[in-house]
C-alpha cells in the first residue's frame, strides 16, 4: 500500500457512511501518487493524511417559525477544512440532501480549487438540511436569521468567508448578511456574493457559468476547436446554468438541454438570449418549475428524466456537455451515451457531476474532460475579487472583473497542463488540476510545521 491509498482506506475506516467524501479523497489521492516520490518532505510531514481531515467541523440546530406558527428543526454546517493559503473560503448549500459527507467532499474539493485559482484562499463549505423551494421569503428569511445567529460566531473577513451554492443564492445572501450585520455591528466582507448596492462585484453571479464556459473554450482551442456553432447540453437551471447559456449564446454556440430536479427541456431550436432571460426569471423571480419553459416555447419538448438520459435513449448529438446541476449527475451509462452521440469535450460547472466510472470513459475515449475544480473555479475566484474590492474599498467595472475572470481561467487550464506535463499525464486534466492545486498546499503545510 502506499501513503495515498492508506489514506483512502484510513477515510473509508474511520467515517464508514461518507460515500461522497470517499469519492472525493479516492479521486484526487489516485492522481497524487506522482508526487509521493518527488516529494519526501510531504511524506515525512504527514500531508496527505491531515488533507484529509478537517481542520474544524461545527454542526448546529437551526430552530426557526414557519408560516403557520408552527417551530421547525434543521441541521447547519461549516467543515473549516484548511486554511494554509488563505481564510476558509467556500459557498453555503440549502438542499435536503446535504449532510457532513456532502459538505465534507464539497470542502475538501474546495481546498484544491481556491489553491488553482492563485488567490489567497483556503478551503471550506457549510450548508443546511433545509429546503428553500416551496417556503415563502419571510420563511427563507427567518430560517437564514437562525443560521447566521450561530455562523456568526466561526466567520470573518479574515476567518472563514461563506458564499452562496445550490439553494443559496441573492436573496439568501442578502438576509445572511442583513443579520450579519445587525448582530455584529460591523460592515465587513464576511460573505460573497453579496448585491451590488452592499459590497457585492459585478460580475460575481455570472463569474461561475462564465468561467465554466471560458474554460471549455481553452481546452477546445488546444484541438483547433471553437464553440462557434457547436451543440452544447447543459443541465441544472440555476445560477451556473443561467450563465453559462448566456455565455455559450455569446460565443456563438446553441444550448439544446437545460432541466431541473423534476424535468428536462430539449430545444432543438436553440436556448437563446430571450429564452435566457425567460429562464432566469422564472426560477430566481417566480421560483417556478422549468416544465413551464415547455407551455411558453411549444417547439420544445419536456421530458420526466435526468438531461443525460434523455440524450442517450434519444441518441441527441452533442458536441460538448456543461454540467451544471449536482454531484454525479453523469453515470457510466450517461458517458457513454455522450461519446456515442458525438461529444467532444466536458466542462464540468457543477462539482463532481461526473462518477468515477463515467471520468474514466470520459478519458479512455480521448474527450476534453474539465473537473470541476478546475472549469467551474471562477465563481471563488470572482469571490476573491470581491473580497479584494471590500477590503481596499473599491469597486471595479464590469470589463476589468471580467477580464481578470477570462485571465485566471486561462492560468487555471494552463496550470492544469502544465501539471500534468510535469508529472508524466501530458493532457489529462484530473491530475493537472489535482497536482497544481495539492502542491502549493503541501509547501505551505510543510513551511508551517505541524500545527
Ligand atoms: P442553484 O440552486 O442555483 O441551481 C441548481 C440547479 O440544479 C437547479 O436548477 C436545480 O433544480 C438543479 N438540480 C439540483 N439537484 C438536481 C438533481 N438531482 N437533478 C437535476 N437537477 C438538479 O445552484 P448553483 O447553480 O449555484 O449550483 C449548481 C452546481 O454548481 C452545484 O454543484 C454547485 O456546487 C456548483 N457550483 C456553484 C457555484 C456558484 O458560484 N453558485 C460555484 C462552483 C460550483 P431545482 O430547482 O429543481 O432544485
Amino acid at each position: 500500500m502506499s501513503v495515498t491509498t492508506d489514506v483512502v482506506a484510513k477515510v473509508r475506516q474511520v467515517d464508514p457512511d461518507q460515500k461522497e467524501f470517499h469519492q472525493a479523497v479516492e479521486e484526487v489521492m489516485e492522481t497524487l501518487e506522482p508526487t509521493v516520490e518527488r516529494h519526501p518532505e510531504f511524506v515525512k510531514m504527514k500531508i496527505y493524511e491531515r488533507l484529509a481531515e478537517p481542520e474544524r467541523t461545527v454542526i448546529f440546530r437551526v430552530p426557526w417559525v414557519d408560516d403557520r406558527n408552527e417551530v421547525q428543526v434543521n441541521r447547519g454546517f461549516r467543515v473549516q477544512f484548511n486554511n494554509a493559503i488563505g481564510p476558509f473560503k467556500g459557498g453555503l448549500r440549502f438542499h435536503p440532501s446535504v449532510n457532513l459527507s456532502i459538505i465534507k467532499f464539497l470542502g475538501f474539493e474546495q481546498v484544491l480549487k481556491n489553491s488553482l485559482t492563485t488567490l489567497a484562499m483556503g478551503g471550506g463549505k457549510g450548508g443546511s438540511d433545509f429546503e428553500p423551494k416551496g417556503k415563502s421569503d419571510g420563511e427563507v428569511m427567518r430560517f437564514c436569521q437562525s443560521f447566521m445567529r450561530e455562523l456568526f460566531r466561526h466567520v470573518g473577513p479574515e476567518t472563514d468567508v461563506p458564499a452562496g451554492d445550490i439553494g443559496v443564492g441573492g436573496r439568501e445572501i442578502g438576509y445572511l448578511y442583513g443579520y450579519y450585520k445587525k448582530i455584529r455591528n460591523d460592515h465587513t466582507g464576511v460573505l460573497t456574493g453579496k448585491g451590488i448596492e452592499y459590497g457585492g462585484s459585478l460580475i460575481r453571479p455570472e463569474a461561475t457559468g462564465y468561467g465554466t464556459v471560458y474554460f471549455a473554450t481553452e481546452m477546445l482551442a488546444t484541438r483547433g476547436l471553437d464553440l462557434k456553432g457547436k451543440r452544447v447540453a447543459i443541465s441544472g437551471a440555476g445560477n451556473v446554468a443561467q450563465f453559462a447559456i448566456e455565455k455559450v449564446n455569446q460565443m456563438g454556440g446553441t444550448v439544446i438541454s437545460v432541466c431541473d430536479s423534476t424535468s428536462t427541456i430539449i430545444d432543438e431550436q436553440g436556448i437563446d438570449l430571450d429564452k435566457c432571460r425567460y429562464i432566469m426569471e422564472l426560477k430566481n423571480i417566480r421560483r417556478g418549475r422549468i416544465s413551464e419553459y415547455a407551455k411558453t416555447y411549444k417547439a420544445a419538448c419536456f421530458e420526466g428524466e435526468n438531461v443525460w438520459d434523455v440524450i442517450r435513449k434519444q441518441g441527441i448529438k452533442v458536441d460538448v456537455a456543461l454540467p451544471c446541476a449536482t454531484q454525479n449527475e453523469i453515470d457510466e451509462g450517461h458517458a457513454q451515451g455522450l461519446v456515442n452521440n458525438g461529444c467532444l469535450c466536458v466542462a464540468e460547472g457543477a462539482n463532481m457531476p461526473s462518477s468515477p466510472e463515467a471520468i474514466r470513459i470520459f478519458q479512455a475515449n480521448n474527450l476534453l474532460y474539465g473537473p470541476g475544480k478546475a472549469s467551474n473555479a471562477g465563481g471563488v475566484a470572482t469571490s476573491g475579487l470581491e473580497m479584494s474590492q471590500n477590503s481596499s474599498k473599491l469597486s471595479w467595472s464590469r470589463e476589468e472583473v471580467d477580464g481578470k475572470l477570462l485571465n485566471i481561467m486561462k492560468g487555471i487550464h494552463k496550470s492544469c497542463l502544465d501539471a500534468a506535463e510535469a508529472y508524466g499525464r501530458k493532457g489529462d486534466y484530473v491530475t493537472g488540476a489535482n497536482i497544481a492545486g495539492f502542491v502549493k498546499v503541501a509547501k505551505t503545510m510543510v513551511a508551517y510545521g505541524v500545527v
